[in-house]
């Protein structure tokens, strides 16, 4: 099962969910949501649903679970909990909360008995956060007292008390390790399920907040913690700065990790086969879309296409390592192949970032293409993850490189035999900072022994170099 939830696409799934629209409309009747509450699954008399352009939700059910008191006057609903008192009014959309006069999206109307009120309105005066899980159809609804932060945690009931001997009750899944790849993407693997995760997005200092319900650490990620968090330093990224982790004490046990940003930086979240990927794209403010170039238009004056050939990390930067084997050294065996290939066709320069092992910033080999005007640019890399996690997938940023993408994964897969991780867009520094159609090939993953076997093997190299090169040939319409 995959599940793939962006930033973005949570804002437009909320505002989806409030704002719908006629086609969604059309969609929604036969869609019933589901509804947890701080993780658990509300049993609710009549189903949430989808109604003109918001979701509707039994109030009793949702009230009553927070520990209000929902009694019933005529035609008004009243919702109280000693301190605070809500009253709804049956199809009207004028509610009184402490004695104001609030107006709600949609009134609220009775199914049977129950009372359902739009999700907008009860997230909002009973202090709940929402999280809108796409691919269950499950609205998540949170009490908003849930984890201090870290930064926010300072002082004496802050983050010395938290995070100590977490509380594992609760706990259905256990986060192995979080490891940032050099690149853009932050892996979270783990154990057992972690199916609550709630995101955030702060500014002011620029904050990515994601929190893992139901989750604790693993032993080996416990023993970092100092006064119950710890953190990773990042200096290989444009905006993405560090990484802050964090066991808390709640209900229920979560774990939070906080991405710290020097500018605003959007970030995907992919989950699957055992891990969580935190896809760290470029701020948004430095990036210029760069000219879209048409392949095999316009013969390069010498008559050959620059293509250039990225060997991933090198030196001290050796990539994933797993399986007592190194991805910079897959990335260069097979750069090397795919080197004496080009230097065979006559209609292509090819250029290479690195050809031995050293160390080149990411910056740099984009710069490095760049500046030489090349027509394309390739990017070559193993994955790592879980052990069952197993694939070949290919990356690009911009548009102008999808077409590129798609032709060299065709190949790739043909050549790796590997499960079709698909064609995804990313924003690798690599392919962002190029201005030529650029991809990064993850050709398998260096930590599941059938991929590495076939990535380490002389004769499958020779054969993944030979697609790759044959794709290049097809993309760039030479024979
Ligand atoms: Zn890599």
């Amino acid at each position: 099962m995959k599940k793939f939830v962006t930033a973005v696409m949570l804002l437009s799934l909320l505002c989806s969910l409030i704002i719908g629209t006629g086609s969604g409309a059309a969609a929604a009747a036969t869609t019933v949501p589901k509804l947890f509450l701080n993780g658990e699954r509300l049993q609710t008399p009549v189903d949430p649903r989808f109604v003109d352009q918001y979701t509707f939700v039994p109030v009793r059910i949702v009230s009553e679970s927070l520990g209000f008191k929902v009694e019933w006057a005529g035609k008004n609903v009243n919702i109280s909990n000693g301190s605070n008192k809500i009253v709804l009014t049956l199809n009207s959309k004028t509610a009184v909360v402490n004695d104001r006069e609030v107006t709600l999206d949609a009134p609220p109307f009775a199914d049977k008995s129950t009372t359902l009120v739009p999700l907008r309105f009860v997230s909002q005066q009973l202090g709940l956060s929402v999280y809108w899980e796409k691919e269950t159809q499950s609205v998540h609804l949170y009490q908003q007292e849930s984890p201090k932060s870290p930064e926010e945690g300072s002082g004496s009931t802050g983050s010395g008390e938290t995070g100590h001997n977490p509380d594992d009750a609760g706990a259905l899944g256990t986060l192995s390790s979080i490891t940032f790849d050099g690149i853009s993407s932050v892996y979270l693997p783990y154990s057992g399920d972690i199916s609550k995760i709630e995101t955030q997005v702060l500014h002011n200092t620029e904050r990515f907040v994601v929190d893992l319900r139901n989750t604790v650490m693993d032993s080996g990620l416990t023993a970092n913690l100092e006064n119950g968090q710890s953190s990773i330093a990042i200096d290989t990224h444009p905006s993405f700065t560090g990484i802050r982790y964090s066991n808390f004490k709640d209900k229920p046990t979560t774990v939070r990790i906080v991405l710290d940003f020097s500018a605003e930086t959007p970030v995907n979240i992919v989950q699957e086969d055992g891990y969580i990927r935190l896809d760290v794209l470029e701020p948004g403010s430095v990036v210029v879309p760069p000219p879209v170039t048409t392949p095999g238009k316009d013969k390069p004056s010498n008559g050959k296409f620059k293509v250039v050939i990225d060997a991933g990390h090198g030196a001290h930067d050796s990539g994933a390592t797993a399986n007592g084997k190194v991805e910079k050294e897959f990335n260069l065996a097979l750069v090397l192949k795919i080197k004496a290939l080009l230097d065979q066709e006559p209609q292509i320069q090819p250029y290479f970032t690195r050809e031995d092992d050293t160390f080149v910033e990411l910056m740099d080999r984009a710069k490095f293409a760049n500046d030489l005007g090349a027509d394309i640019f390739v990017s070559v890399h193993g994955n790592k993850a879980t052990p069952t996690a197993t694939g070949t997938e290919t990356y690009y940023t911009r548009d102008n490189s999808k077409a590129l993408a798609d032709v060299l994964h065709k190949h790739l897969l043909k050549a790796t035999g590997l499960k079709d991780r698909k064609v995804k867009p990313a924003g690798f520094v690599v392919t962002k900072y190029t201005k030529m159609p650029a991809v990064l090939l993850e050709v398998g993953f260096l930590s599941n022994k059938t991929d590495v076997e076939i990535m380490f093997s002389e004769e499958k190299q020779n054969e993944i170099a030979r697609e790759i090169v044959a794709g290049i040939k097809e993309y760039l319409k030479v024979s």
